[in-house]
């Protein structure tokens, strides 16, 4: 499966062996990707070839996180010791639609009033439709 980062500068392939995802709700993780959660997908580090490599950004004594220094798109997750896995976030995957989320990890930091949000009203995208007229005006229409 491939994937890559917004701008399309890093992009990877990976050799996927299940759909089993999971959300990793660590206080780490909240602050290096800017959200509530991250849903990752682990592989072996031996079956992801990058064919532009990432950056890596230091986050912590025993692990490194890459990243796209261009537009900023976290990829990832990586122990510094050779542990043979790293992680990879499933909505950087061209199509992600395939990971089922298995479990949730750093529990202590979750925040549960994000978790179960079925029941909450939902809007599409191209029923806003100020965005629409932006997007309608930028570039003559909606993104795919
Ligand atoms: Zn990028």
């Amino acid at each position: 499966m491939t994937g890559g980062c917004a701008c399309g500068r890093v992009r990877y392939t990976a050799h996927i062996a299940d759909d089993d995802a999971y959300l990793c709700h660590c206080r780490m993780c909240q602050r290096a990707t800017g959200s509530i959660s991250i849903a990752f997908k682990s592989v072996a580090q031996a079956d992801v070839r990058w064919e532009h490599e990432p950056d890596w950004f230091d986050s912590s004594p025993i692990a490194r996180r890459p990243f796209c220094s261009q537009c900023g798109t976290s990829l990832g997750f990586a122990f510094k010791d050779d542990s043979g896995n790293m992680d990879l976030t499933v909505a950087s995957f061209d199509d992600p639609s395939r990971f089922q989320p298995r479990h949730h990890f750093g529990a202590e930091s979750i925040h549960r009033a994000w978790l179960n949000t079925e029941d909450l009203p939902e809007k599409r995208t191209a029923d806003h439709q100020k965005l629409v007229d932006k997007w309608v005006a930028a570039t003559g229409r909606m993104p795919a």
